[in-house]
C-alpha cells in the first residue's frame, strides 16, 4: 500500500475543501520545514488507523546532510529502525490496535557509506524530511480516545508535533510536546 503523502489528500477529500480547518490556510503544515518541529495527520476510518509522520532530519539524528562518517551512517540507521518500531512510538487508549503495515522513507539511507572515498564537504545546506506511514488495526474504534505519542524522549531534538485528526467524521488539530504527548480525540 502506497501512502506517501496520500493521507493529506484524503484528508482534504473526506473534509472538503469548505472544512474550515483548510480554508484559513492553516493548519494543514504538510510540507513545511521547520527545524524541531514535525507533522502528524491522523485518519480513523472503520477500525483502520493511518498515522503520517513528517519531519526535518535534523530533529532525528541532529544533522541534515548525507552522512560524512561511519557514525553518521549509524545515526540514520538507528533513527530509522526506532521509527520502524512502531509500538514503542504509539500507545492507544482505550483499544488495542496492532501494527500491520510500517514504511520509512529515510534520506540519505540507502546503503550510501563511502568509506574510502568520503563525500566532501556540504557546500550548501539542503533540507530533508524523513516520512513515515503507519497502519493499525483496532479492535474497537469506537473505544479509541485517546493516542500518546512516544517520540520526544527517542528524539530529544523534536519540540512540537503539530497533529491533525479525523476520526469517524470529528476533526481536530493538537500541539503535541514533551510535556503533553497525548492526543485526545474523544
Ligand atoms: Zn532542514
Amino acid at each position: 500500500m502506497v501512502i506517501k503523502q496520500g493521507l493529506v489528500s484524503w484528508l482534504l477529500i473526506l473534509l472538503g475543501n469548505s472544512a474550515p480547518v483548510f480554508s484559513s490556510g492553516t493548519p494543514l503544515t504538510h510540507g513545511a520545514h521547520v527545524h524541531g518541529e514535525a507533522v502528524m495527520n491522523i485518519v480513523l476510518d472503520g477500525n483502520s488507523l493511518f498515522i503520517e509522520l513528517d519531519s526535518p532530519v535534523i530533529n532525528l539524528v541532529g544533522f541534515e546532510h548525507a552522512p560524512n562518517d561511519e557514525e553518521q551512517v549509524s545515526a540514520l540507521l538507528k533513527a530509522e529502525k526506532t521509527l520502524a518500531s512502531a509500538d514503542r512510538l504509539f500507545h492507544f487508549a482505550t483499544t488495542k490496535c496492532s501494527l500491520e503495515n510500517v514504511e520509512i522513507e529515510m534520506p540519505y539511507s540507502k546503503n550510501h557509506a563511502h568509506k574510502n572515498h568520503p563525500h566532501p564537504p556540504e557546500i550548501h545546506h539542503e533540507h530533508a524530511d524523513l516520512h513515515a506511514n503507519y497502519v493499525f488495526q483496532c479492535e474497537q474504534a469506537k473505544d479509541l480516545t485517546a493516542i500518546s505519542v512516544n517520540l520526544f524522549s527517542l528524539f530529544p531534538d523534536l519540540q512540537e508535533i503539530k497533529a491533525q485528526w479525523i476520526f469517524q467524521g470529528k476533526q481536530g488539530f493538537a500541539s503535541l510536546t514533551a510535556s503533553h504527548p497525548t492526543l485526545n480525540v474523544n
